[in-house]
């Protein structure tokens, strides 16, 4: 079927059907008197035929190729038989389109099998001969009908033997049609687009899939290299130009080159081209070759080069990356006219408590909002980046004057002090600033480190502000890391002190005696006294907390009890507690054996706690608050109000103390929302059977209105601040003398 497809095929394209094939046989004279003749001829045709046969295969057998074709009798006297009818064919008759198909079938057969023209051919040659001696040897030589006879012979032969030739070159154009099939459908698998230009004439062609993925049609694409060029992307063009003279001027074996060009609907697609140069007999150059759509790679590999530059969280600059600006920034100062430059360090206030209270993807979201609002400020040529955690750096670049970076970081803190709302819930998250101008020629570190250090000294003076960098600080940070280096020693060497701040009920006549007071850690330093700010984050995060914390107890216990026997038999002891110390799990033993060994009842001792200890409600830090509380020793909630905790964990915990932290009381007595707060707090402790203590009494106006509120326990600046056993037990004294 497909077969007689194929041969319908063959003769259209050889233009063998009626018409043309008369036209071909009055070229070859053919008549039909041809045809009479070589019917006339049948006989003797055959006769010689017979004889021609076995001397035409002896003469291929002394040929090796095609003596190959030989080796089994059974295949030669297949084929004798074929080619006596072939010659029994030759003097019947008329030529039809028949008899073409069959020859045209042939022909292809012979091609295919392998049989070449020049065997075939020569095979019509040595029949001729014999014809030609069979007809011409008797004595009837001259005869001229024997000589039209032969004519008619030659002119069948001749069509035949064209048409062999031309069903040859037509088997041998197929097959190179198919293998262009085959490459065009490689092509089309490769998805690649084809591309030529003739560098003589400056003509270009694109092949339909070089269109496509431009989403255009191959006649929009323009037939001139410069209309290629056209579309190539400004930023890109210098460089492919690059390209094409490399390969052309011999520089690179082949072109190469990565480059974004436009599409129809004008945006870009990164695309590979690829090609090379071919330089014919005539010196003509044309370089052809392919583009490869590599917009996925592309896209994968930006995406990945993105994020090794930018923090996943925020999106902004990562360290890395600041590191890579702020190099370029401090060398762009050592140009003549350069401006200024300068750092910001932003480190968010108690960070560390909205993550502990409200978790890390509370925590994540106010880091984002922070830094929406940070790149919000930002001025073109500036750089923001997240240093890690909550700490953030701001590049600002060409500043008319060093002093304009503190009118930025102004408006920085005014920016983040706006409550951030989401979920149902507001946060005020305020944050702290170091700045640090850039110097031309600087270190990168130098200048982190300066702007880290003005960072420290702006939360030393009490956060939520800026501070500029000062050679003063640099000392100070240096002493800072001397003190970090020597106190896990001090407790060895004895450098450990305490102060004890009283607390007074007071509700009783001005000038009693304390009723309990709180412990709270010195450490003394050369000729200082450290407050325990500078000094507990060292100790807790080595750990060195946890000898420390029961030094503490002993000592504390051990005073308090000498207190009660002397002074007050129902004096209480505050000590504060690391969330370290809770961790370990036998606290609880030590604790008892400290009580047994110094005889202070448990009920006489408070042990204060920050709401951050709270969260961790699963590990050891829960089943030891249970077991104090069991003991019968207080637990107080230490800063009250300050943390992010829920009001549910006065409830979920044994607390019986809540602190009123001083933040609250400050203006509490001047500031009627504060005074709301302060009130509502008292109420609540009181309504979950909890006492209050207010901390941090400064005022006698702060005196009046909580005992107005009826929180009647207090410590403070105004009635105590933390002083010695020497001058506590003075306190005393002076009762027992004023009373006296
Ligand atoms: P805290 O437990 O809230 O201690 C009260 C702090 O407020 C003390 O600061 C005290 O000096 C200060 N203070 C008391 N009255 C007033 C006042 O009227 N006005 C003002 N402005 N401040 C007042 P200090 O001694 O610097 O202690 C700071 C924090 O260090 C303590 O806060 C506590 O959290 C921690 N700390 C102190 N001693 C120890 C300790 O032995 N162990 C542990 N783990 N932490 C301690
Ligand atoms: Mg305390
Ligand atoms: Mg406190």
């Amino acid at each position: 079927m497909e077969a007689a497809r194929d041969l319908d095929n063959l003769v259209e394209r050889l233009g063998l059907h009626s018409r043309p094939l008369r036209e071909r046989l009055d070229f070859l004279q053919w008549q039909t008197v041809d045809a009479q003749r070589l019917v006339s001829l049948a006989e003797a045709g055959e006769l010689v035929s017979q004889d021609f046969v076995d001397l035409l295969y002896q003469h291929l057998g002394q040929f090796g190729e095609t003596a190959d074709f030989l080796r089994d009798s059974l295949t030669v006297s297949r084929l004798k038989r074929q080619q006596l009818d072939y010659y029994k064919r030759l003097f019947q008759g008329e030529i039809d389109e028949s008899y073409v198909r069959e020859r045209l079938q042939i022909g292809h057969v012979h091609e295919r099998i392998g049989i070449e023209l020049k065997w075939y051919l020569g095979g019509y040659r040595l029949f001729l001969s014999e014809m030609l001696q069979a007809l011409f040897t008797s004595a009837d030589k001259a005869d001229p009908s024997r000589i039209a006879e032969f004519d008619s012979l030659l002119k069948r032969v001749f069509f035949d033997m064209t048409l062999a030739a031309e069903a040859y070159v037509d088997a041998k154009q197929s097959a190179l049609r198919e293998s262009e099939k085959r490459f065009a459908h490689a092509l089309r698998g490769a998805n690649d687009g084809i591309w030529e230009w003739d560098l003589q004439s400056g003509h270009w062609y694109a092949s339909e899939r070089w269109a496509n993925m431009l989403d255009l049609q191959v006649n929009e694409v323009g037939n001139r290299v410069d209309d290629w060029l056209a579309r190539v992307h400004p930023d890109d063009i210098d460089a492919l130009r690059y390209a094409i003279d490399g390969h052309i001027s011999g520089r690179v074996p082949w072109l190469q080159h990565e480059y974004r060009i436009r599409r129809r609907s004008g945006d870009f697609l990164w695309v590979l081209v690829r090609g090379v140069l071919e330089t014919d007999a005539h010196g003509h150059q044309r370089l052809a070759g392919s583009q490869t759509d590599i917009s996925e790679r592309q896209r994968i590999s930006s995406k990945l080069e993105y994020a090794a530059r930018h923090d996943a969280l925020t999106g902004l600059f990562n360290r890395g990356q600041l590191n890579q600006v702020l190099l370029d920034s401090i060398d762009l100062l050592q140009r003549p006219g350069a401006r200024h430059a300068a750092l910001l360090f932003i480190d968010l206030d108690r960070f560390k408590v909205i993550n502990d209270s409200l978790g890390h993807a509370v925590g994540d979201q106010v880091l984002v909002m922070v830094a929406d609002r940070l790149r919000a400020g930002l001025r073109q040529g500036d750089h923001l980046a997240r240093f890690g955690g909550d700490e953030f750096v701001m590049l600002l670049n060409d500043l008319a004057n060093p002093v304009d970076a503190e009118q930025v970081a102004e408006r920085v803190l005014h920016k983040l002090r706006e409550p951030l709302c989401f979920d149902q819930r507001c946060l005020v998250v305020n944050a702290s600033i170091g700045i640090a101008p850039l110097t031309p020629g600087q270190g990168l570190q130098d200048a982190l480190q300066a702007a880290d250090i003005a960072l420290y000294a702006a939360k030393a003076d009490g956060k939520a502000r800026y501070m500029r960098y000062s050679q003063g600080m640099q000392e100070q940070a240096h002493e800072r890391l001397l003190i970090e280096s020597n106190v896990l020693q001090a407790l060895q060497l004895d450098q450990f002190e305490l102060d004890y701040q009283p607390v007074f009920d007071m509700s009783r006549q001005a000038r009693s005696s304390p009723v309990a007071c709180e412990v709270l850690l010195r450490w003394r330093h050369g000729d200082q006294r450290m407050p325990p700010g500078a000094f507990i984050p060292v100790l807790e995060e080595s750990g060195e907390i946890i000898p420390v914390g029961y030094w503490i107890l002993q000592q504390a216990c051990r005073q308090a009890r000498l207190w009660q026997l002397t002074r007050n038999p129902r004096f209480c002891c505050s000590v504060n507690l690391s969330g370290v110390q809770l961790k370990q799990a036998d606290f609880c033993q030590r604790l008892h054996d400290i009580l047994q060994q110094t005889g202070l009842p448990p009920e006489n001792l408070v042990l204060e706690i920050t709401e951050s200890v709270l969260l961790d409600q699963v590990g050891q830090t829960l089943a030891n608050l249970h077991e104090i509380s069991a003991m019968g020793v207080m637990l107080a909630l230490d800063d009250f109000g300050t943390g992010y905790c829920s009001l549910a964990y006065l409830n979920r915990f044994p607390l019986d103390i809540i602190k009123l932290d001083r933040g609250f009381l400050h203006e509490a007595h001047a500031n009627q929302r504060q005074a709301t707060i302060c009130r509502s707090i008292i109420s609540l402790g009181r309504d979950l059977g909890m006492k209050i203590v207010a901390e941090g009494i400064e005022t006698s106006r702060q005196v009046e209105f909580l005992l107005q509120e009826g929180c009647c326990l207090g410590q403070g600046f105004l009635l105590g601040r933390p002083m010695s056993v020497v001058d506590m037990q003075r306190l005393w004294l002076e009762e027992v003398s004023d009373g006296g």
